[in-house]
This record gives C-alpha cells, structure tokens and sequence, in this order.
C-alpha cells in the first residue's frame, strides 16, 4: 500500500442490482414498476424548453415540495425532498446519527445502511429478524443512538404494523427513528401521521417504485419542521443544486397525478396476490409480502439454481449470497404476462428436475 493510501476513506460499496444493457429481459430484480410513469409526466418532458436550463434550478425544488405537501395535507415545511430516496437517507444519516451510541436496523434489510453507516464511521448493531424474517419490536426498546427500518421491510416484503412502530416511538423519544417508507403504496400503514406526536420521527418515501420514476432520481421525507431544517443544513452544506429543474417539474406533475398511480398500484397488488398463489402451489413458501416482490424460497431446488435456470430462460430475478438468506430469491412483481411466463418456466423446470 503507498503512503497516501492511509489517509483514504475506503469502503466497501453497496451493489445495486444489475441493469442488463441490450438484451430482452424479462426484469425482475430491482423493484421497478412494469407500467410507465403518468402522461403528466410525460407531458412536462416534452414541453420543457432547454433553454430553461441556463439557469440554476431552484435550491429549494419549492414546485416538487409543495404538490408532496399539497397531496399528503401537509406544510412546506415538513417537507425535503432529493435525488432518490437513497439521496435523502444518506443526508439522514449524515445529519441525524451522531451519537456514540450504536445505531440500530435489522440484520435482514436493506443493504445500503451499513454501508452508509460504514462511510460515515456510525457505529450499529444489527438485531436479528425472528425465524418467521419479521422485526422484534421488542429488539428496539434497549439503548441506541438512532434507528432506521423499512416498512415493508426489503427484502422480505414483510410488514410492521402501526401498534409495533408506536411503541418503538414511546421507548425512543431522545434519538431519531427514521422508516423508510420505499414500499409502502404497495401495503402496511403509514407513519406519516405520527409526524406531529412524534418530533423526531422521519420518514422516507420515494418515486422509484410506485410512481415509476426510478430513473428520474426522486425521493423524499415527512418530519417535524425542526427535524427537515436540520436535514436541510446539511444539504446545503454538502450540494444546494441537488435536484434538476426537469426533475422538479416532472416529479410534481406525477404527484398530481395521483389517481393514475393509485390504478397502476391496485393492479401490481392484485398480480402480486395472483403469483402468491402461484408460487404456493409449486412449493415456495414466502413472508407474507405487501411490496411489490416477494421473497421466495423452493422447498427442494436450491435458489442459485433457480437464479442460474431462470436467468437463462431470460427472466433476471434477485439473488443475495449471504447468511440466512441465500435460499431465497427476490421476485419484483412484474406484468400479468411477465408473471405468468416466469411461472410457467418455473413449473416446466420443476417438474422436469423431480
Ligand atoms: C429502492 C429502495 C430505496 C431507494 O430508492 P431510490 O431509488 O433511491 O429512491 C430505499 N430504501 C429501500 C428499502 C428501497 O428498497
């Protein structure tokens, strides 16, 4: 190793789930959304003059926040919003999770906390999901420096309800406790309306998923006013310009449209249930998911094989090799039709292997 390369910050970085480039795919490994975003969106990329785009964006993405706050009932000012949700957690972890004390999340969860937490020297424990893969609230009740969770949980799609969060909330009324709310169009009770018992309660939802942008970059946050002055400090502290003027105006244009998400929901929900019964039927067995994936495990053919077969057959799923979880795949609910040829395959493969 050369002598600078002791003063560098080295990590080890979180691994997003490939994006094939030319080939066709059926693709359902990184939790996006089948249908595509909302004609108002597609009508503010189309009218937007480049020439706008001399100018700075507006530091604060004042159009975006307001139609959040508009359609959640909510002020501006309980309002931040970033280049996806992943922008606005990481800001949130620089910002809320400065205590010497551990900070806490499930060993099962998404894979970019500790890695944040690693790259901003947060020290964290990492209670074990049951054996069922659902979150001990019980677990979050010991002393901490912060806490974050998803609800639904990824990647097993499992949901805590509102009475388990409420009392993580009583026991934590002196750190931040953030739920990233990445899933939650899909089912399982927001927080948000604990936003004004609780002053120090975020939470974190994004467009990546139920509104089909995840290519736009958007993501967002609820909190207590005082708690998004602080988030917003550090934001600009860091990059004022973090969010593009076609990014704001499109990204509000998808709010109001709120009701052309609430149908395209409804129907990756009911395609969900459809596979649910699906994979049951061919031996999977699964945690009860209310997201748009479900995380699935065969009860005879080992998951890598299942990736390895499935990928080959052109049908790119989500496979994690790590303890406790490298029997299971993580399935994103596609289409009917996509669903419907994965099954198929599924079953000719399984039937064939016996
Ligand atoms: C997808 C996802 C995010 C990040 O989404 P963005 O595209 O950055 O908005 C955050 N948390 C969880 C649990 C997710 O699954």
């Amino acid at each position: 190793m050369k002598k600078w390369e002791e003063n560098v910050r080295r990590v080890i970085p979180y691994t997003p789930g490939e994006q094939p480039k030319g080939k066709k795919l059926i693709k359902l490994n990184t939790n996006e959304n089948p249908y595509p975003p909302s004609p108002g969106v597609a009508e503010v990329l189309q009218r937007f003059s480049a020439d706008n785009l001399r100018l700075y964006p507006d530091p604060e993405a004042g159009e975006l926040v307001h139609a959040l706050a508009e359609h959640y009932g909510l002020s501006d000012d309980q309002v931040f919003a970033g280049v996806g949700s992943d922008d606005v957690l990481a800001l949130s972890f620089l910002t809320f999770f400065n205590a010497q004390e551990e900070i806490l999340f499930p060993d099962i969860t998404y894979s970019f906390y500790d890695v944040w937490a690693s790259l901003y020297r947060i020290p964290y424990r990492t209670p074990a999901l049951d054996d069922r893969f659902l979150i001990r609230p019980e677990d979050y009740l010991q002393k901490n420096g912060g806490i974050i969770f998803p609800n639904p949980n990824a990647p097993t799609g499992a949901v805590l309800p509102l009475a388990d969060i409420r009392r993580i909330l009583d026991a934590n009324r002196d750190v931040v406790v953030i739920v990233d709310e990445a899933y939650i169009d899909f089912g399982g009770t927001s927080a948000l309306p604990l936003i004004d018992e609780y002053d120090n309660l975020l939470v974190v939802q994004t467009f990546s998923k139920s509104r089909a942008l995840a290519g736009l970059r958007i993501g967002y946050a609820f909190g207590n006013p005082t708690l998004i002055k602080y988030l917003q400090d550090v934001k600009y502290s860091f990059n004022s310009y973090t969010m593009n003027s076609i990014t704001i105006q499109a990204g509000a244009a998808a709010v109001r449209d709120h009701a052309y998400y609430e149908e395209t929901c409804r129907k990756i929900k009911e395609t969900r249930e459809w596979t649910k019964k699906e994979l049951s039927r061919l031996g999977f067995s699964f945690p009860d998911s209310s997201a748009n994936f479900i995380f699935a495990s065969h009860r005879e053919v080992p998951a890598q094989q299942l990736f390895t077969a499935l990928r080959d057959a052109g049908i790119l799923v989500r496979y994690f090799n790590r303890p406790r979880i490298d029997d299971h795949l993580r399935i994103t609910i596609g289409t009917p039709e996509e669903m419907r040829a994965m099954i198929r395959f599924l079953e000719d493969y399984l039937s064939a292997s016996r």
